[in-house]
């Protein structure tokens, strides 16, 4: 599913993950394509389109799910971060 998201949000994302996966940490620079936008919490599980559900991701972490287990510990670390904030 995809979703519109504003520029100025997905400015804010980046800037506040500092150009760097926030699942894997991998630098932007460091990978061969543009880091994406992703939902922490799916849409199709009631995700919402907000700063506080929105990471930046490399592709491998975004498309391909290779780290899904490492993933969804960093998932529950990001909600809990979030949340504390
Ligand atoms: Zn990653």
């Amino acid at each position: 599913m995809s979703v519109y998201i504003s520029a100025e949000l997905r400015r804010v994302v980046h800037k506040r993950a500092e150009g760097r996966c926030e699942y894997c940490l991998m630098p932007e620079f460091a990978t061969f394509a543009a880091h994406e936008i992703d939902h922490i919490i799916a849409q199709k599980h009631g995700g919402q389109t907000t700063l506080e559900n929105l990471a930046l991701a490399c592709i491998l972490c975004n498309k391909l799910r290779l780290r899904a287990l490492c993933r969804w510990q960093n998932v529950r670390n990001l909600i809990r971060l979030r949340q504390a904030a």
